[in-house]
């Protein structure tokens, strides 16, 4: 099932349990507005080359729309589309002022120059400078973008409507990006992991944790897991996975992959099968890589008794309904990774502030804000007797559809 099938399947789900007006119902999945660029630009040999870029504005009741923008070569509308009606119930879901959208451009990061990159995007954001802004739609990273990619979008965009820090975030702290960002999603998957053991008595410091993916989520969450005196098992990324029963060295291993840029021949493990990782025994397993990784061919053999959906949409519905008869409790994707998007919120505040705060607000502000959600999805799944991620989506959706009803209908 992809991404799109799966995120309306939830969507639908979510709103029966809800009793929500099929009217509404209706239009809260249609996405409010989509658009659709070419982009054509000299490559640096002089022949010119296009593009399509895509921004899904998913929905605005609560506030202006928020979502990154990829650059890959498999960026399609439909992925674009659940992405987008997905940051509208992460952003209701963490509860901050904002709705959802996301972004993309079809093409491979790797063969573009560092000018050819710079000029598509800048030709992006002039064929959508006027239909995102602060109070409108603030685009952030995400895959194949970074910090640098903002950079530029923030300069494009200012030269059409004056300085305008707060257009993007994921900025390099020299723009105005936030201090704590970088950290903040593998930060905000452990804050979420901490307030989910609790619930259970447990707590990371006496359990064994798996986690595939080691980028800027994975890599994070791992450290501070480490930190907190978890037993990290094994690890994976796309060159390879390595084990090791007694817990992994994490910061030898993030020297190691900063040296070598690659999980393998490290010495403080075994190499192991990288198809193997997420059935390994452990008590959490953290998929930090790309969707749909659980599915009905692995999920009856997951052997982890949490799971923490770090990544967007690893679990596809079919495992979620295998995994949930074997007991197993998964901790959704729209409330695990919010993360992310809750730092940029307050690298936007900042910037409207025009005051930056140091890293220990930022990080405080993240935990009070993960763990008001937990308690929040929580209450839903004791009002509507349903699943973890049945409590987020039926909280996103009901907040949205509060907005929604209660700035009216007359045109
Ligand atoms: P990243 O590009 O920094 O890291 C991705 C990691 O996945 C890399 O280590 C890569 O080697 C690994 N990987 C790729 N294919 C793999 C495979 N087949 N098997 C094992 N590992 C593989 O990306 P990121 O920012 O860490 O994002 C990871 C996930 O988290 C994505 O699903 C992303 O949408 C989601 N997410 C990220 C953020 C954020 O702020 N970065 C926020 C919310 C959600």
């Amino acid at each position: 099932m992809n991404a799109l099938a799966a995120t309306n399947r939830n969507f639908r789900h979510a709103a029966r349990i809800l009793g929500l007006d099929s009217k509404l119902e209706k239009s809260l999945l249609i996405p409010f507005r989509e658009i659709k660029v070419e982009c054509t630009i000299p490559k640096d040999d002089g022949t010119l080359v296009s593009y399509v870029g895509f921004r899904v504005q998913h929905d605005n009741s609560r506030g202006p729309m928020k979502g990154g923008i990829r650059y890959h070569p498999e960026v399609d509308p439909d992925e674009v589309n659940a992405l987008a009606q997905l940051m509208t119930w992460k952003t209701a879901v963490a509860d901050i002022p904002y709705g959802g959208a996301k972004g993309g451009i079809g093409c491979t990061p790797k063969d573009l120059s560092k000018s050819e990159w710079e000029r598509l995007t800048r030709v992006f954001t002039q064929k959508i400078h006027d239909l995102i802004g602060v109070n409108m739609d603030v685009p952030a990273p995400d895959m194949g973008t970074n910090a640098q990619t903002m950079a530029w979008i923030l300069d494009e965009y200012s030269k059409f409507h004056g300085y305008s820090p707060a257009i993007v975030t994921g900025k390099p702290i020299d723009l105005g990006g936030s201090l704590g960002r970088e950290a903040a999603t593998g930060r905000g998957v452990v804050y979420a992991t901490e307030a989910l053991l609790a619930e259970h008595g447990k707590s990371i410091k006496d359990l064994t944790f798996v986690i595939q993916g080691f980028g800027n989520v994975g890599s994070w969450a791992a450290r501070l897991i480490h930190e907190r005196g978890g037993k990290v098992v094994a690890v994976s990324d796309i060159t390879g996975a390595v084990k090791n029963p007694n817990g992994i060295d994490i910061q030898s291993l993030l020297n190691h992959k900063e040296a070598t840029g690659s999980l393998n021949n490290f010495d403080g493990g075994d190499a192991m099968d990288p198809n193997e990782l997420l059935i390994e025994d452990c008590d959490v397993l953290i998929p930090c890589a790309l969707g749909g990784v659980l599915n009905r061919e692995n999920a009856g053999k997951v052997r982890a008794k949490f799971i923490i959906e770090a990544a967007n949409h690893p679990t596809d519905p079919e495992a979620d309904e295998i995994l949930s008869k074997k007991g197993v409790i998964v901790l959704p994707d729209i409330y695990a990774n919010s993360g992310g998007v809750t730092v940029s919120y307050f690298e936007w505040v900042q910037n409207i502030q025009g005051f930056m705060w140091d890293e220990e607000k930022v990080n405080k502000e993240l935990h009070r804000y993960m763990t008001r959600a937990f308690g929040n999805i929580k209450n839903m799944c004791q009002t509507h007797n349903c699943s973890l991620r049945m409590g987020a989506f039926t909280l996103g959706v009901n907040r949205v559809a509060r907005a929604t009803v209660l700035r009216g209908w007359e045109a």
